[in-house]
């Protein structure tokens, strides 16, 4: 019967790492997959989710029953708490509301399958979903598989400029059809690490509140951007003292560390508590149908952090050590490049913030990278800094030097 079954492309990315596990060369360099390295080149356990695991296990009232269908309900107020700020008059409101997800992707999935379903009417498979270009490369996937059939980039990344394309986006956003959907990616964009700056985003806010746009935030490197919380979300709390109702899907994989936990957040920012319970009752009915309930170990780790003063400095200071290595890797690549008089300027790398830098290597470039050079990264020319050490980052300028100037 499943004789027809073809035969799937791999994803990009989880292909990239399993290519650099079978390489044998001493020297080979992972810029790949994102996530957090140590100076030594391994996974991090933050310290503080090592101590809160031990909280766990030694709390003889926990059990492994099922949570509620939308989650732990101290996870969920917890991390809108985060995104929207601890002040944020929305929440007094009562009409911000969350569901539990599997990582950010659970988040964004539950969303777009709320949108589809409900957006502007029902089962609206018309709405065009716009992701910007170039962006996360399972934006698309996972709107596309939740029904919607329009899928469209809005422009982002001016290739020349190694920067914002502002004016084009800002195009796309007046031209568009009303009511449209945006993913926004709230802070430390991937693939570009190019946000917005404030003045830019009160004018996307105008523009989308004027044309009756709908945004979706996509929040998966918060702490990353500035090492500060607060300062990464000041899009997203932007948008919400601009009255929109709005989505925004938060992912714990990155400033967690708890990349194979799958939690993820999504916060709905409704009208009102009684749209909010409205909205909350149809979440359910599709969580049922997909997870029924979600995992409870990693909501757990970050609920009990968020919860305590002490836990929760501890972790804004675990953040801030892996946002601060990322810095002194890109301050060290650029000089190093620069030291090495690679042609082209450097700058960006600098300029760019977040996990990821897109350094303008040219697929030829990239792919001399790879095969001759064994240091592994994306096609589009992204490389994840925290792939970076003291130990392989003159090999690794040496090779971008040669991929540049062969
Ligand atoms: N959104 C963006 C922009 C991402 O880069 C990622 C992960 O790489 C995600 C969402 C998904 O996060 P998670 O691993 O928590 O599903």
């Amino acid at each position: 019967v499943f004789r027809e079954v073809p035969q799937a492309a791999p994803v990009a990315v989880f292909k990239l790492s399993q290519d650099f596990s079978n390489d044998q060369f001493p020297k080979k360099v992972n810029l790949g997959v994102g996530a957090y390295r140590t100076d030594e080149g391994q996974p991090w356990v933050l310290p503080v989710v090592k101590k809160v695991e031990k909280i766990i296990v030694h709390d003889d009232r926990l059990n492994h029953e099922y949570l509620p269908i939308l989650g732990l309900p101290e996870f969920r107020s917890s991390a809108s708490k985060i995104a929207l700020g601890d002040d944020s008059p929305a929440i007094q409101e009562n009409r911000v509301g969350a569901v539990q997800c599997l990582g950010g992707t659970g988040a964004l999935k539950m969303g777009a399958e709320f949108l589809r379903r409900f957006y502007n009417g029902n089962n609206n498979t018309k709405t065009p979903v716009y992701v910007s270009a170039p962006t996360w490369e399972n934006h698309n996937a996972v709107f596309a598989n939740a029904g919607f059939e329009d899928i469209r980039s809005y422009k982002y990344w001016d290739a020349e400029k190694r920067g914002l394309d502002f004016a084009g986006f800002l195009g796309d956003l007046e031209s568009c059809p009303e009511h449209s959907i945006f993913v926004l990616h709230a802070c430390a964009h991937n693939p570009t690490g190019t946000d917005p700056t404030h003045e830019q985003w009160k004018q996307i806010a105008d523009t989308m509140m004027r044309r009756n746009l709908f945004v979706f935030f996509d929040s998966a490197y918060q702490g990353f951007a500035s090492g500060s919380l607060d300062k990464d979300a000041w899009a997203v709390r932007y948008f919400v003292s601009m009255d929109f109702e709005m989505l925004c899907a938060q992912s714990f994989s990155k400033n967690f560390g708890l990349y194979n936990e799958r939690v993820g957040n999504l916060t709905i920012v409704a009208r009102d508590a009684d749209n909010l319970k409205r909205i909350l009752s149809q979440m359910e009915m599709i969580v049922r149908t997909t997870w029924s309930n979600p995992p409870s170990q990693g909501a757990r780790i970050v609920a009990i952090t968020l919860n305590s003063s002490e836990l929760f400095t501890e972790w804004k200071d675990n953040v801030k050590t892996m946002a601060d290595r990322v810095l002194l890797m890109r301050a060290q690549l650029k000089a190093k490049l620069q030291a090495l008089g690679t042609p082209g300027t450097w700058d960006h790398i600098t300029e760019q913030i977040g996990m990821f830098s897109f350094t303008g290597l040219n697929p030829k470039q990239v792919e001399y990278m790879v095969k001759e050079r064994h240091v592994y990264l994306m096609a589009s020319g992204r490389i994840n800094m925290c792939g970076l050490t003291t130990k392989n980052i003159d090999y690794v300028a040496e090779s971008i030097h040669e991929a540049v100037t062969k």
